[in-house]
């Protein structure tokens, strides 16, 4: 079959949320941008719940009524822990900026669309079921990206800069062998949509609920359509001790969770369960002579805060004002990519301390301290949000939290340092067999 070649100011690759994302800045700023996605929308994929702090960058997409159309209303998470009487009921409002007080649930393959759409929409060309195969970056010259369609016919293209949001594929990172198990933090997740699941009542039904159990937690995340996706994140020596098919072995770890158990009675698994191995990890590096890294693409810590989207947006907007210095003044481009790598190892590592820790008894025993109304827990709920990015406004008190998380630490000191050391057991890296 012939090449065809073809040629474009920034090519990206992948059309998840940061391509798209980035897609639509890039385009609506006049460059002449390539999105390549090897599959084909509506596509399935995981991460469906998103932050108070989406809403701005949706507001400056223009996909906001998009969202809402496809969205279960969010105002909250549910902790429920079985150490503990009662669950305690979060709400965004209680942030120390409500100025985005609310969030939606989505199914990916629509919302992914609706994002794809957009990029479209704003001028960025776009290609789906076209993969990208490979890339030769060739110093002071134009990037040659190799792909290949659906019906096998293959592609030359000639780009002045490639942007990596291949999500967790990792091309670039892959490519120049710079990933990097995340050597204080593991986990793997299986998970699935059921329907019949009994929602919590009122204005609060779409909230999102996390259930603790011994070997890690759930997410309980209630979909526009009705049904109800539910996930369970486990230390990966748990998954190993797998005997049976997926499935089953996910519906026995729900049964070991009473109170999930509670809201399942007479629920359906709506197709087989799927799991995902140990999914901690970085990249060395953000960026490069002529690339840089967005979302996944770059780096991810572990779902529990819902934070995936929102960083990999978050990385696309930073991303986008660095690639058009970059290409509008190629001279500022050392700078341009420093600046980006400040921004994107931001929010990993304010996400990273309380990850990190959200399996010991003191960090359980804050989530589930019931004074909305201190001040220091309406900085863990700014966190909560997503509102990361002005947390120097709050500094003080996220380090009262702190305090109080490292006194709860030496008050119930046993039980922490056997937290501790049970963690550090639990986080080895142990090779779980399943498809990431
Ligand atoms: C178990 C689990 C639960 C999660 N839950 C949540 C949650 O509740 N909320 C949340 O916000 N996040 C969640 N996440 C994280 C979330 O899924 C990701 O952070 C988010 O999808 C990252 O977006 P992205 O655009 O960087 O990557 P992706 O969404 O993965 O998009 C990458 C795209 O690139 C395409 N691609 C890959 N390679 C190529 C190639 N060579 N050529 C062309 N195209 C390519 C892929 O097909 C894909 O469409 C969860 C993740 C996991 C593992």
């Amino acid at each position: 079959m012939v090449e065809q070649e073809g040629s474009c100011e920034v090519l990206v690759i992948g059309g998840g949320p940061s391509g798209s994302t980035i897609a639509a800045l890039l385009a609506e700023r006049g460059i002449d941008v390539l999105m390549l996605e090897k599959d084909k929308h509506p596509r399935w994929h995981i991460g469906e719940s998103l932050l108070p702090m989406n809403m701005p960058m949706f507001d400056k997409l223009g996909v906001t009524e998009e969202i809402k159309r496809i969205g279960m209303l969010k105002r909250g998470a549910e902790f429920i822990s079985p150490w503990h009487d009662a669950p305690v009921m979060i709400d965004f409002n209680d942030a120390l900026d409500n100025t985005y007080p609310i969030a939606y649930q989505v199914r990916r393959d629509q919302f992914d669309e609706v994002m794809f759409k957009n990029a479209a929409a704003k001028g960025a060309r776009v290609a789906e079921e076209c993969q990208v195969t490979d890339v030769k970056f060739q110093p002071g010259a134009e990037t040659i990206v190799s792909t290949v369609n659906k019906d096998g016919s293959t592609q030359r293209i000639r780009t002045k800069f490639v942007v990596d949001a291949s999500g967790r594929d990792t091309f670039l990172s892959n490519h120049f062998r710079m990933k990097q198990r995340n050597k204080k933090h593991n986990s793997a997740a299986i998970f699935g949509h059921f329907s019949g699941v009994k929602r919590l009542e009122g204005e609060v039904e779409g909230n999102i609920s996390l259930f603790w159990f011994d070997h890690g937690w759930f997410w309980f995340i209630p979909l526009a359509d009705g049904n109800t996706s539910i996930g369970a994140t486990c230390w990966p020596y748990y998954m190993k001790t797998r005997k049976t098919d997926v499935t089953q072995f996910f519906l026995d770890t729900i049964a070991m969770c009473p109170a999930l158990m509670e809201r399942m009675q007479g629920a359906k698994l709506e197709s087989p369960a799927i799991a995902t191995g140990n999914f901690s990890y970085l990249s060395e590096r953000s960026s490069g002579e002529n690339y840089l890294l967005l979302g996944d693409a770059f780096a991810f810590i572990d779902p529990i805060f819902s934070s995936g989207v929102f960083l990999a947006m978050a990385s696309s907007f930073a991303g986008a004002d660095a690639v058009e210095r970059c290409i509008r003044h190629p001279e500022q481009s050392v700078e341009a990519l420093k600046e980006f790598d400040r921004a994107i190892m931001e929010g990993p590592k304010i996400f990273s301390w309380y990850i990190y820790r959200i399996t010991t008894p003191a960090m359980r025993n804050l989530l589930m301290f019931k004074g909305a109304e201190s001040k220091i827990k309406k900085a863990l709920i700014s966190v909560l949000i997503g509102d990361i990015y002005q947390a120097k406004r709050y500094a003080y008190w996220l380090f009262m939290f702190k305090v109080m998380y490292y006194a709860g630490s030496i008050i119930h000191f046993k039980s922490s340092f056997m937290a501790w050391r049970q963690r550090k057991r639990s986080v080895k890296y142990v090779d779980i067999g399943v498809a990431g």
